[in-house]
């Protein structure tokens, strides 16, 4: 895939970008690792402040920085403005909360006993040059997710972003550049995705992280394995959304669309598979098909658009097939289920009915405007069907009984069970999942400490 960016919404090409050459990385290399050698003795204020300094660059760069992530990659603009604010608030949060999370930890005074020491201390130290390889479906957000930690943390960070959003990515290494962190503290690798496995063999990069799909992250992983270096993985999802009859569910519905078509549908903790007990399962369908139905498909620039385009060509006809191969299986299309003539990579907001074991869809990841309804006659049946996914990202779940809370929060595999409301991420909270959405966890103390030395300091 060449480096470019390309408009969804009408498929112009606005810009191609020359990929690095070997050279041009090796000095970007070079600069990493001279970098962290000096950045890794700065203090928690210093890092904090041109964090914070960062952060407010950001709001000022807000409109025209949505305006580029629109262009490349067809999120509504208005959404993507609320991309940047809470990237901004990410990076504020870390400034305030690191000193914190990353404080020495004192064993018990027993155990120091028991060692024959006199005191010990557990020591959060930084790693190195951290590789992030990111996706383009949030592209400021993912990135932030990693960047402000591992800054916090005292790493350095590289980021090889999707091919697609070049601008973002020159844009994020700016930004911090901008803000006063010293040259090297974050680069952008423009290059293509055959350039990883080298740049993650080489022994100045310390770990790697990266959100994107399975078969990017089996590879990161592998190499990752074979050099033994650590890595997060954020993967795909296929998130379930239960509703039982104690919820509210007019209330459930409305939040429903919302939460399958949130960045044009292309997001991982995206409520992919309805799964709704049998007793309410009418009304909340026709309801949701109602609210899905409604929706204002458009230009992604304009205030009232609430879908906009798909990021891709590939994508849409990956989606595509996922629904029509699910048509032909015998699902029924209760809206959508059509591409759009004319120019832009548009997919209608669709719900299909019907989907079994057998269909491609419920196994995969639909990226794009697409839900799957399932009919569950109980609890049980509820949580059967909700665990057979590959994925194990995030979890919603609908109702107002308390002992079904429970059950729901032991039985659903996945990193996530959010009650009465949607999947969303929250710096103070640990982001991640099981199975094959991946391993490790992003934001709070549990995702600034991934890329850290923890280190047992003895004293006898
Ligand atoms: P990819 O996983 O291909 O892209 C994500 C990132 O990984 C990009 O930077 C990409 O680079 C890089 N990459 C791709 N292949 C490799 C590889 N073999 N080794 C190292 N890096 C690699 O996602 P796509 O954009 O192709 O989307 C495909 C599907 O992935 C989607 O339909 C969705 O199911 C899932 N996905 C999930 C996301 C999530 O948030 N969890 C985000 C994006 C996609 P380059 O762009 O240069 O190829």
């Amino acid at each position: 895939m060449p480096i470019a960016t390309v408009n969804p919404a009408n498929g112009e090409t606005l810009e191609t970008y020359e990929a690095m050459d070997a050279e041009e990385l090796e000095r970007r290399l070079q600069l990493a690792e001279a970098t962290f050698r000096t950045y890794r003795t700065t203090t928690c204020p210093e890092r904090a402040r041109l964090l914070n300094r960062a952060a407010d660059l950001l709001d000022e760069d807000r409109p025209e920085i949505a305006r580029t992530m629109t262009v490349e990659m067809g999120k509504p603009v208005g959404q993507a403005r609320a991309e940047a604010a809470k990237c901004a608030r990410a990076m504020r949060w870390y400034a305030e909360h690191a000193q914190e999370l990353l404080a020495d930890e004192e064993p018990a005074a027993d155990d120091v006993k028991d060692s024959g020491g006199s005191r010990a201390v557990v020591r959060y130290r930084p790693l190195g040059p951290v590789l992030a390889v990111m996706p383009w479906n949030f592209p400021l957000w993912q990135v932030v997710r990693f960047a402000a930690p591992a800054l916090m943390a005292g790493n350095v960070g590289l980021l090889k972003h999707a091919s697609n959003v070049p601008r973002t990515a020159l844009y994020l290494e700016e930004l911090f550049h901008r803000a006063g962190f010293p040259e090297g503290c974050f680069q952008t690798l423009l290059v293509g995705s055959g350039a990883v496995d080298e740049i993650l063999r080489d022994e100045r990069v310390k770990a790697a992280t990266l959100t994107g799909s399975e078969p990017a992250g089996r590879a990161v992983a592998a190499t990752a394995g074979e050099m033994i270096k650590k890595t997060v993985l954020e993967l795909g999802g296929s998130d379930p959304y239960v509703v039982m009859p104690s919820a509210d569910v007019d209330r459930a519905a409305e939040v429903a669309v919302t939460a399958r078509v949130q960045n044009n549908g292309q997001s991982c903790i995206a409520a992919k598979r309805f799964i709704v007990h049998t007793d309410v399962y009418d009304a909340f369908t026709e309801r949701f098909v109602a609210g899905m139905a409604a929706l204002k498909v458009g230009d992604p620039l304009e205030e009232e658009t609430e879908v906009g385009p798909l990021a891709s060509e590939q994508g849409r006809a990956d989606l595509e097939e996922l629904v029509d191969d699910a048509r032909r299986s015998g699902a029924e299309v209760l809206c959508g289920g059509e591409r759009p003539e004319g120019p832009g990579w548009y997919y209608p907001p669709t719900v299909l009915a019907g989907v079994t074991r057998e269909m491609r869809i419920h196994r995969e990841e639909a990226f794009g405007p697409v839900a799957t309804m399932y009919r569950a006659a109980d609890l049980d049946a509820a949580v059967l069907i909700a665990n057979d996914s590959p994925f194990g990202l995030s979890s919603n779940v609908w109702t107002r009984d308390e002992a079904e809370v429970d059950r729901f929060v032991r039985d659903l595999e996945a990193g996530g069970v959010f009650v009465n409301g949607m999947t969303a991420s929250h710096p103070g909270f640990p982001f991640g999942g099981v199975k094959r959405s991946g391993y490790g966890r992003e934001l709070s103390g549990h995702g600034i400490r991934e890329f850290c030395n923890i280190t047992t300091v003895w004293h006898g």
